[in-house]
Parts: C-alpha cells; structure tokens; sequence
C-alpha cells in the first residue's frame, strides 16, 4: 500500500492545517474528509430536508459530486450541525466510504477526519491523533470567525463545538475516538509552528 497518514481529533484541533502541511511536506494528496459530510449535510438543507433524515441525508450521500467540495457554503455554524446530524447516519458513513479508500490507492494520501485511523485506514501507515482543550480551540476557531467577519462570542463557539465533539464521540457507528497505535499531540500550548515539527517528527519515526 502507499503511504497512508490518518489525522483524526475534536472539531478545531488544527488538524486541517496540520495536515495539509504535512502532505505538501511528504509530496502526498490531501483529503479533508470533513468536507464530504458538509457537503452531505448542504444537499440535505438545500433539498429542504432535515440531515437528521437517514433516507434524505443518504440519498445525498450517494448523489455526492466531488464538485459539491468546491461550494463556498460548507463553513459556519448551520453546516457545522448538518455535517455532525448526517454523519452519526451509518447508511452515509458506508456511502462515503469508497471515495475515502479510492483517494489513496494511485499515490497514497494524508486525511484528516474523526474516523480515519479506526475505521477507513486501520492500515495507516501512520496515525496522528490531534487535540487542544476546549477552550483553545474554540479561541481559535472565534479568531478565525472574527477574521472573516463574523460576529460571534467565543462563549457561543466553545458550546458549539463541545455539542459537536459530544455527537461525534457519542454516535454508534464510527464515533470520534483515537486509534489504539495513534500518536496523540495536543497543540494547547504548540504554536502553528511547534505542531507541525511535532508531528513531522512523529510521522517519520512511524514511517521509518
Ligand atoms: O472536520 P470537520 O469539522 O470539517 O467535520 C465536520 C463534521 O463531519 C464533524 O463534526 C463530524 O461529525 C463529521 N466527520 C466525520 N468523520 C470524518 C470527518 C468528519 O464524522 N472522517
């Protein structure tokens, strides 16, 4: 198999920059995973439907079109919560799961997720499982919302955030949870800087 790099965590941990760092730094494609079930969850409230609705939220699952990652909608607070209530629907999980494998069959890949490490790659090459405290990275993620203009209380974000990991840990299938043979870094106290070079190094002692 190619090199497989599995990145899972809590909802803004950092792990897409860390990810998308690593995979430019290693010469491997990228694959934010979250962006499926965004775009899942997008489909659904376009179509009207309620993403809590396995038969709705899986029709969308199947009707996936890779060019649905491309939308400028698939950030914010409103697909935050339908990405969360579609992905807790086992009938998406296994619809999305191909596409996940299929990415890293020609060149081998870096993804990030909440199930990478456990259930698409279990034979990861190497798995890095990736946290902040809860305040942290709602201070991050309020920084960055506040950056595109948004108006929004770090209060408001923290809860949003703590809601979406407790649904995320708490589902049946697929919950967000680390590997067993994942190599945990919390970035609390890391700069972006000091996150990466931690997980460079740990991703070149797995790899050898
Ligand atoms: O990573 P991101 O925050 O964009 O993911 C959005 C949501 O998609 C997560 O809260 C989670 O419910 C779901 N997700 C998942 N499995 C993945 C990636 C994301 O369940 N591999």
């Amino acid at each position: 198999m190619p090199i497989v790099i599995a990145i899972d965590g809590p909802a803004a941990a950092g792990k897409g920059t860390l990810a998308r760092r690593l995979a430019a730094e290693l010469g491997l494609p990228y694959l934010d995973t979250g962006l499926l079930y965004r775009a899942v969850g997008r489909r659904v409230l376009d179509g009207g439907g309620d993403p809590r609705d396995p038969a709705a939220a899986e029709a969308a699952a199947r009707a996936l079109d890779p060019s649905d990652l491309a939308r400028d909608d698939l950030r914010g607070p409103e697909a935050d919560a339908a990405s969360s209530a579609v992905a807790a629907i086992p009938g998406v999980r296994s619809a999305l799961f191909d596409f996940q494998r299929n990415f890293a069959t020609l060149a081998g890949a870096v993804l990030d997720g909440r199930d990478i490490g456990t259930v698409i790659f279990p034979d990861a090459s190497a798995k890095l499982f990736v946290t902040a405290s809860p305040s942290e990275r709602a201070r991050r993620r309020w920084l960055e919302l506040r950056g595109k203009g948004a108006d929004a209380e770090v209060a408001t974000v923290e809860r949003e955030l703590r809601d979406r990991d407790a649904r995320d840990a708490a589902r049946a299938t697929a919950p967000l949870r680390p590997a067993e043979d994942a190599i945990e870094i919390d970035t609390s106290d890391l700069d972006a800087e000091a996150a990466f070079q931690a997980a460079l190094a740990a991703v070149r002692r797995r790899l050898g």
